[in-house]
């Protein structure tokens, strides 16, 4: 069976996303690298526009539009980040948008959201489905739904933050990528498979959520309740109908780290890196420096994927 995306995809929005998305660091710390015995290579999507990877897939998706799709708009269902991107990048290609956003998402990424001027319809996470309400606005309004990971497009976007890490470090042992969905690291695998072919490809999902190494490990997409854990980016409850193959054919495992090894994680960021990442965006930097994963003696590229967290909840964490 094919893959819903192919390396030329990636390197597709590579070329579509040159000179609009931030081209985003590859951090060290000596630190990091004396306390694992690794060389970690942390690429730092905290600093892309918006303030995380989504921004990637969700303008080159976008960009695509047909000239009727770009006059009737967008609309998107999101917990954050994939909300802003959308938004951002409607903003930026001129395209309206209406995003459907769970009521308790951090107060940040709901007004950034506003701030792009997008529409925001808010939903009950815990009780309501929101891929119907955002299947019915589409219906109803002729826009087009584009979902946070499942699609070829958004995944082919993300991939491109693997596509600069390797483009500035060249091949590597191991890449590490947190995942909710899966749309990150489907785009990711694609990249390293080409780029770095011998580079294991491992994903990092909170422990109270993990469908994804169910779903590796039964060979099925695993359906679980909406977990409840501070990293907000993951709280997915199944990898998508796209990303599920690609991550069965690229990925070579997932390990699980817990919201105290995330917490743990993000003060080493603070304290250490003097970066803010947001509790999904340290799954992979928690799992390198915590032992969920083996990484002494390699060379390691982590993914920070995000850095968008309410200030006065991150003062809690660090406290
Ligand atoms: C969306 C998101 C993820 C998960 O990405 P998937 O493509 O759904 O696997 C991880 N980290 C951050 C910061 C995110 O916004």
């Amino acid at each position: 069976m094919s893959l819903a995306i192919a390396y030329a995809d990636v390197a597709a929005a590579h070329d579509r996303l040159k000179g609009v998305a931030h081209r985003t660091p590859v951090m060290r710390s000596q630190t990091a690298d004396r306390l694992t015995g690794a060389e970690l290579f942390f690429k730092c999507e905290n600093f892309q526009r918006m303030g995380a990877f989504k921004f990637r897939g969700a303008y080159n998706a976008l960009a695509q539009f047909s000239a009727e799709q770009k006059k009737r708009g967008v609309c998107a269902f999101s917990s954050g980040n994939h909300a802003q991107g959308i938004a951002l990048s409607a903003r930026l290609l001129g395209i309206p948008a209406t995003l459907v956003m769970p009521k308790d998402s951090p107060a940040v990424k709901m007004a950034a959201t506003r701030g792009y001027g997008a529409e925001v319809i808010v939903y009950d996470r815990y009780t309501e489905d929101r891929e119907a309400i955002g299947r019915k606005l589409a219906l109803e309004r002729g826009m087009t739904l584009i979902p946070p990971y499942d699609h070829a497009h958004v995944m082919a976007g993300q991939g491109t933050a693997a596509q600069e890490l390797f483009e500035e470090v060249g091949s590597l042992d191991l890449l590490l990528v947190c995942l909710g969905g899966g749309g990150l690291i489907s785009g990711c695998a694609v990249v390293a498979h080409e780029l770095s072919p011998s580079c294991r490809v491992v994903g990092v999902e909170p422990e109270a959520g993990n469908d994804a190494q169910q779903s590796k490990r039964t060979g099925h997409i695993v359906r679980i309740e909406t977990p409840r854990t501070i990293a907000d980016g993951a709280q997915t409850q199944f990898l998508g109908q796209l990303t599920f193959p690609v991550i069965q054919a690229l990925v070579d495992d997932i390990v699980t780290v817990s919201d105290a090894q995330l917490i743990e994680a993000m003060r080493f960021a603070a304290a250490r890196m003097k970066m803010v990442v947001e509790p999904t965006g340290a799954l992979a930097m928690a799992a390198a420096m915590q032992g969920a994963v083996e990484v002494r003696g390699n060379r390691v590229g982590v993914i920070i994927s995000g850095g968008n967290v309410d200030i006065a909840q991150l003062a809690g964490y660090l406290a």
